[in-house]
Parts: C-alpha cells; structure tokens; sequence
C-alpha cells in the first residue's frame, strides 16, 4: 500500500516537474532575447555622429568610436 502510494507520488512529482521545466524555459528564450537586444546596443560615435553597433565600437578614452581613423581625429 505504501509502495503504491509512493508511486503515485511519484508518478505526480514527475508530471508536475516536466510541467514546470518546460515553463521557466520559455522564459529564458525571452530572456536571452532581450539580452541579445541589449548586447546589440546602437551608439553614437563622438566624432562623426554615425550609429552604429556597440559590439563593432572602437573604444579610446572611455569613448566609443564608430573606427580607428574616428578615434585619431578626436586627438
Ligand atoms: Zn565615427
């Protein structure tokens, strides 16, 4: 009798927790989603004024650059 009702249990915890995985996975995809947005961030470069993305900046003087013949005319 204890033996079926552990099943049971079992059986239960094993459908509930399937249930639940599959949730807090689809919030993850959202997510990574929005870190994906935040990861492509447009910026403004200090020199010509072109957007463009952060992942492609040239970083000089804590300040962002669109490329390497930006950064030198700041100077
Ligand atoms: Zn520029």
């Amino acid at each position: 009798m204890i033996l079926k009702i552990l099943l049971v249990i079992g059986v239960i915890a094993l459908v509930y927790f399937t249930l639940i995985k599959k949730k807090p996975s689809i919030d993850k995809s959202q997510k990574e989603k929005k870190s994906d947005k935040i990861g492509s961030e447009m910026i403004e470069c200090s020199v010509c004024g072109i957007y463009f993305d952060l992942d492609d900046a040239f970083l000089s003087d804590a300040k962002y650059y669109c490329s390497k013949e930006c950064a030198k005319k700041k100077n």
